[in-house]
């Protein structure tokens, strides 16, 4: 057996010093040759960021964006109102059927923070029940009205399953500010892996949606990709909500 390996061995000699000096030289001209290549800057293939949109469906906020994000070829998730879904079926059918995810926002814009934990499993059901009758689509996510929440919630929304989830950026269109404002508060934060929140009925809908278009032109040169929700969250933990001091918060007002 040791005969064997050590004949084995002589007849694969290990590579001679000037061999090994030859390598390095090369590798060293094939580094100086491809210098140029190696200093372009580049972007993760992977790279990718999440639309999320609040307060909708809206006739013209929602159908905008939608149009736009079909354009880059993204998808996105949509946080819709309960009520409103009850009075834009075909938009909200619209949506689900163009691939993108569809959450719950909450029955109305109301703060969730004043609700029992029977009341909140009451309205999470009536628009969980309400978005499923509607377009048949599993709702994983909730985000309640302003990111606000007291356990109470946080009990309801885990009793149905739900995600409770937040975001790492925002546009802050819901303030009406100008186009050039958005894309500086976007621009400022970073996109990558980020989670960032729009409206599409809350601020000006034209320039929510020409931001938005900024966005998916820009994002679509530097080669990253929209993705939802549940596909990011194979990739990374969702940013959470946590529940408010209450008393801090009524001594606020
Ligand atoms: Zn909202």
């Amino acid at each position: 057996m040791v005969d064997d390996l050590l004949s084995r061995k002589e007849k694969h000699p290990p590579p001679a010093a000037a061999t090994i000096a030859k390598a390095v030289k090369q590798h060293a001209e094939w580094e100086d040759e491809h210098q140029e290549e190696r200093h372009v800057p580049r972007v993760p293939a992977d790279g990718y960021f999440v639309l999320t949109f609040d307060d909708g469906p809206h006739p013209l906020g929602t159908s905008l964006i939608l149009e736009s994000l079909e354009r880059f070829n993204c998808k996105a998730t949509f946080f819709f109102l309960g009520a409103e879904v009850e009075k834009y079926k075909d938009l909200c059918q619209q949506t689900a059927k163009l691939g993108h995810e569809i959450g719950i926002h909450g029955w109305m814009h109301t703060r969730v923070e004043r609700l029992t934990t029977t009341e909140n499993i009451r309205m999470l059901t009536r628009t969980l029940d309400t978005i499923k009758t509607v377009t048949g689509a599993d709702v994983r996510y909730v985000r309640p009205p302003y990111g606000r929440l007291n356990e109470s919630f946080l009990v309801a929304a885990e009793s149905l399953d739900l995600i409770v989830t937040g975001w790492d950026v925002s546009s802050d269109d819901w303030r009406s500010l100008s186009k050039p404002d958005i894309i500086k508060n976007l621009a400022s934060e970073g996109v990558n892996e980020k989670v960032i929140l729009f409206h599409d009925a809350a601020g000006d809908p034209l320039i929510t949606t020409e931001a938005l278009e900024w966005l998916l032109r820009s994002s679509s040169e530097f080669g990253l990709k929209g993705i939802s929700l549940s596909e990011c969250s194979a990739l990374r933990t969702l940013p959470s909500l946590k529940p408010m001091d209450i008393k801090r918060w009524l001594s606020a007002m």
